[in-house]
């Protein structure tokens, strides 16, 4: 059952069908998204729906995953909530994706074929915060260092030069 997520399909034919189907996909699996991933516990799960619009095939997608990634401020893990949901449509070309089409996103369906599980990365790799960070600073652990820091910064003396040379 699971191959069956990577065999690349048709979406002209999963539109036609009007394929529907839920999923529980190992996060583990996603090539794309691993290297954002502080931990590879955990699945994708939701539903996607095909049909078409205005004649052209497109997909609504509900994921919901709990991701552990890097706190870009400590580098510890931090767990971010994804919940999306969102419709694409394919085009099978690149010059394509930049038609005006009712402000879908566009996804590249090569040859006009694309396996759910790229669909379903996609989908996962657009809700993931650029800069993930702990919502509070104390989660960090580094609130203690940062303030030092910034006193070690101070210059209690920095004037005196100044004071220096205009008496001279
Ligand atoms: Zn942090």
């Amino acid at each position: 059952m699971l191959a069956d997520w990577d065999r690349p399909v048709e979406v002209e034919r999963l539109a036609d069908g009007g394929e529907s189907r839920g999923f529980d996909l190992p996060l583990a699996e996603m090539l794309r998204l691993l290297p954002a991933l502080a931990s590879t516990e955990g699945y994708a799960r939701g539903h996607v729906s095909f049909a078409r619009k205005r004649g052209r095939p497109v997909a609504e997608l509900s994921v919901s995953a709990r991701l552990s990634l890097r706190c870009q401020r400590c580098l510890n893990p931090v767990w971010i909530e994804v919940d999306d949901q969102s419709q694409v449509r394919f085009v099978s070309d690149p010059a394509w994706a930049d038609e005006n089409d009712s402000g879908i996103e566009p996804t590249l369906a090569s040859g006009g074929k694309i396996s759910l599980r790229d669909l379903v990365e996609e989908g996962l790799l657009l809700s993931v915060p650029l800069v993930p960070r702990h919502g509070d600073l104390r989660e960090c652990g580094v609130f203690d260092d940062q303030t030092t820091e910034d006193e070690g910064m101070q210059r209690p003396f920095a004037g005196l030069g100044e004071l220096l040379k205009r008496r001279s």
